[in-house]
């Protein structure tokens, strides 16, 4: 124990100094000794707790800015490869409105919207040019002949081949309708 210093004494003499005390000396002695252990204790508790939280705080700084780092990688690499590839990139606005579809085709709004697109239909208007070929004199009851209709629709007026009776373009509109 010889070896041991504290501030340039030995541990020897501070035993024999605190040895020749009175009895009340050495237990302010202990209770000073003990109550500086105890403080130092505390002292390094919150000395490692806040080193622990340097620590923490620091690693989680590192983490956000490694996660912000690798998500800027992410994006960059992601909208070189759509510029590179050519492929449109999924967004996730599209993704929910192909989900909505067939909920929306059963709405009365998309039926709507059908019913309004319908006029604009091609076959309606195949319809419309072939119906004048089946239409028949409401006198004699005859079919119209091409040359009859064709100077209808361009005079506005024709005669029947086989009756004479007069027809105008109000007649076959009525006969269209
Ligand atoms: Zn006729």
């Amino acid at each position: 124990m010889d070896d041991l210093y504290f501030i340039g004494i030995t541990w020897q003499e501070i035993v024999n100094w605190f040895l020749v005390q009175p009895i009340y000396a050495q237990v302010l002695v202990l209770i000073g000794v003990f109550a500086v252990l105890t403080l130092a204790v505390i002292l390094v508790y919150y000395i490692l707790k806040g080193v622990g939280y340097l620590v923490y705080y620091i690693l989680k700084g590192v983490y956000y800015l490694l996660k912000g780092i690798g998500l800027l990688f992410y994006k960059i690499f992601e909208g070189l490869y759509y510029a590179i590839s050519g492929k449109p990139k999924p967004e996730k606005n599209q993704v929910v409105v192909i989900q909505q579809v067939p909920v929306q085709q059963a709405s009365p709004q998309v039926r709507q919207v059908k019913q309004e697109e319908e006029p604009i239909v091609p076959i309606q208007k195949t319809v419309q040019i072939v119906q004048p070929e089946v239409t028949f004199c409401n006198e004699c009851g005859n079919k119209f002949t091409d040359s009859m209709l064709q100077t209808l629709s361009d005079r506005g007026v024709a005669f029947c081949i086989h009756c004479g009776n007069k027809k105008t373009q109000d007649y076959q509109m009525s006969i269209e309708s």
